[in-house]
């Protein structure tokens, strides 16, 4: 199931080069969300990481997040947690920023998403800084959740984001 995960993001995960800014290698899922087999067994993958790990609740992170967390969890039998921009929830909301290589970002829960007993995944398409991941984990857990790990489609090992969550354990279908 693995090797046929990276063999999907292999064949299907396009490389966009200066975007957002110069010098980004932006790694595109769209032609991976177009091309169901290949969608399948990588969201398969994703829920064979969630099921062994026994998580009853996927964290998404915005946006691209939302597009894995929710097959997954659907799999699964686990509920969705939307961790989500500043501004975006409109219930009572957790906020946590964190620092980019330009300025600092903010990301929110709702002050009621998760609570103890909750086991939980977070789910994104790629792991780069580990900035993001570290400030999701931290929200989920300032809500008493217990955080199971993290698992996504793409690990820039250059980056080195392992080193910021090393409470974490990280699930990486394919390693760049
Ligand atoms: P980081 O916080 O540095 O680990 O960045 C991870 C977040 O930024 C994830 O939500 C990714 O979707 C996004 N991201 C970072 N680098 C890339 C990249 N090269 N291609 C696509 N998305 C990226």
């Amino acid at each position: 199931v693995l090797a046929a995960a990276a063999e999907a993001l292999r064949t299907h995960i396009r490389d966009i080069h200066d975007f957002p800014q110069p010098g980004v290698v932006f790694k595109d899922i769209t032609p991976l969300l177009a091309t169901p087999a290949a969608f399948s067994t990588v969201v398969g993958a994703l829920s064979d990481t969630a099921e062994q790990l026994g998580a009853t609740v996927v964290a998404g992170i915005e946006a691209r997040g939302f597009l894995l967390a929710a097959p997954v969890a659907d799999r699964i039998g686990a509920g969705i947690v939307p961790i989500r921009k500043q501004g975006k929830l409109p219930g009572r909301t957790v906020a946590e920023s964190y620092a980019l290589e330009y300025g600092t970002a903010t990301l929110e829960i709702h002050d009621d998403a998760v609570g103890p007993g909750d086991r939980v995944l977070i789910v994104d398409d790629v792991l780069a800084t580990g900035g993001t991941a570290a400030a999701a984990s931290n929200l989920l857990r300032h809500g008493g959740a217990e955080v199971l790990g993290l698992a996504v489609l793409m690990e820039l090992t250059f980056l080195a984001g392992r080193d910021r969550i090393p409470s974490l354990a990280v699930t990486a279908l394919l390693e760049i």
